[in-house]
C-alpha cells in the first residue's frame, strides 16, 4: 500500500494555481492519489466564480461506522504580486515550505492525507474515513452545501469531523476552534405620516419612532454569553432619513444594523424577538414598519465531547500545548456541516492570505503526527 509524504504532497498541491474556483486539474490529481489508497471518490459540481463549474470532492474509505471526516478546501486567494519566491513553485528553503496555500490550506490537506495513508497501511480497523474538499471556500461557498446535499441523498452519516483550517497561532495546536458566532444584517424602515412641522397633531414623525426603536434595541440584553462565546451584540451601522426640507416631517426613516450572535440563538428565533421589540415601539408611535434580514451564517458550536477532549490530549502529548478551545476567527466551510460534531485544527495562520505565505516544515510534521494519533485513538 502506498503512503504519502506530507511535504511532497503539499508541494504537488501548491503547484496547481487553483485561485478562486479554478480547478486546473487538482481534484483529478487528489482523486487519483486517494483512489490509490482505497478511497472511493466522487466529484460534485457547484456554481463557480467563472463560466466553469467549481469541482468539489467527496472521498470515502470503508463502509461501516464509526465515520470520521476531514473537511478542507483547495482554492486559494490571489494577492500574488511582489512575492520573493514564486507563489506556485512550492520551494522548500531554510526549513519553510513557501507558496500560496501552504498554510491556508493545502498544507493541512497534505498532512491529513499523509496521516491517513500511513494509518491505513499500518492498521486494520472497523469504520470509515471520509474527506470533503471544496473548491470555493474563499469565494462563493456553494461547494460545501452541494456536498452536504449529496450526502443527505445518499444517506451518508458522518459521526465526527476535523476541519483542517489553519486554527493555530503561535505554535501548532495552541488553539482549537469548536464553533463560530453567527452574523445577520437587518434594515428597519419606519413609516409615519408626513406633514408641515408647524402643525403638530396632523403628522406622525417616523424619526421619533426610529430613535426610540434604536434606544430600545440597544438597551435590550439578548443573552449573557456562553462559556466559549461573548454575549450577542447588535450594532446600528447606518441611519437614513431622506428629507431635503426643514419644515417637512418625512414620510419614512430607516436604519441598518449588524448582529453577531452566539449559539444561544438561531437567526429565525432572533428575527422574531427583534421584530417583536421593533413593532411594539412602532405601534405605540402609530407607525408602520418593514423589517428585512440577510443571514450571513448561523452560530454553531460543538459541546466539548469525548472526541474533542481526546484531540486536546493528543495535542498536549505531541506539542506540549494546552490547546485553548475557542470560537475565534473568520467563517469557514465548517458552518455548512449542520449538526455534525466537529472541531477545527490545522496549521498556523501567521501568513494566510499574505504575500510570501509559508509554513515551517516542522509544523507540517507535527500536524501529520497529531492527525495520525487522532485516527489511531478514534478507531
Ligand atoms: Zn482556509
Amino acid at each position: 500500500m502506498k503512503t504519502y509524504n506530507e511535504v511532497k504532497l503539499a508541494q504537488e498541491l501548491i503547484r496547481f494555481p487553483s485561485v478562486k474556483t479554478e480547478d486546473k486539474g487538482i481534484m483529478k490529481f487528489l482523486s487519483r492519489r486517494l483512489s490509490a489508497i482505497g478511497f472511493k471518490c466522487t466529484i460534485i459540481k457547484s456554481k463557480g466564480t467563472g463560466p466553469k463549474p467549481a469541482l468539489n470532492l467527496y472521498a470515502r474509505f470503508g463502509k461501516s461506522k464509526p465515520h470520521i471526516n476531514f473537511l478542507g478546501h483547495t482554492d486559494v486567494v490571489a494577492n500574488l504580486n511582489n512575492w520573493k519566491i514564486s507563489p506556485f513553485k512550492a520551494v522548500v528553503k531554510n526549513g519553510y515550505l513557501n507558496g500560496r496555500g501552504s498554510q491556508d490550506m493545502k498544507g493541512g490537506i497534505a498532512c491529513w492525507i499523509s496521516a491517513v495513508s500511513n494509518f491505513i497501511k499500518n492498521n486494520k480497523f472497523n469504520g470509515s474515513i471520509s474527506i470533503i474538499i471544496t473548491a470555493d471556500e474563499e469565494t462563493t461557498g456553494l461547494g460545501a452545501p452541494a456536498i452536504m446535499k449529496y450526502l443527505r441523498k445518499k444517506g451518508e452519516k458522518i459521526d465526527f469531523s476535523v476541519v483542517g483550517e489553519p486554527s493555530s497561532n503561535k505554535s501548532v495546536g495552541d488553539e482549537i476552534r469548536i464553533g463560530r458566532r453567527g452574523s445577520m444584517n437587518g434594515i428597519v424602515t419606519i413609516y409615519g405620516k408626513s406633514g408641515h412641522s408647524a402643525f403638530a397633531g396632523t403628522y406622525i414623525n417616523p424619526c421619533t419612532a426610529l430613535a426610540k426603536i434604536i434606544a430600545k434595541l440597544k438597551s435590550s440584553s439578548l443573552d449573557n454569553g456562553t462559556k466559549f462565546m461573548p454575549p450577542s451584540n447588535l450594532e446600528f451601522t447606518k441611519m437614513n432619513v431622506d428629507n431635503l426640507s426643514e419644515n417637512v416631517i418625512p414620510q419614512s426613516a430607516s436604519a441598518k444594523f449588524n448582529i453577531r450572535f452566539n449559539s444561544k440563538h438561531k437567526s429565525a428565533s432572533l428575527k422574531k424577538k427583534l421584530n417583536k421589540i421593533i413593532n411594539a415601539v412602532a405601534k405605540k408611535e402609530k407607525c408602520k414598519t418593514r423589517i428585512e434580514y440577510r443571514v450571513s451564517g448561523e452560530a454553531f458550536y460543538t459541546q466539548p465531547n469525548k472526541e474533542i477532549y481526546m484531540v486536546k490530549k493528543i495535542v498536549k502529548k505531541i506539542t506540549g500545548n494546552s490547546a485553548k478551545l475557542n470560537c475565534r476567527g473568520g467563517t469557514s466551510d465548517s458552518r455548512f456541516l449542520g449538526s455534525i460534531p466537529r472541531l477545527e485544527l490545522g496549521l498556523r495562520n501567521t501568513t494566510i492570505h499574505m504575500v510570501d505565505e509559508r509554513s515551517p516544515i516542522s509544523d507540517l510534521k507535527k500536524l501529520t503526527k497529531i492527525y495520525y494519533n487522532i485516527l489511531e485513538n478514534y478507531f
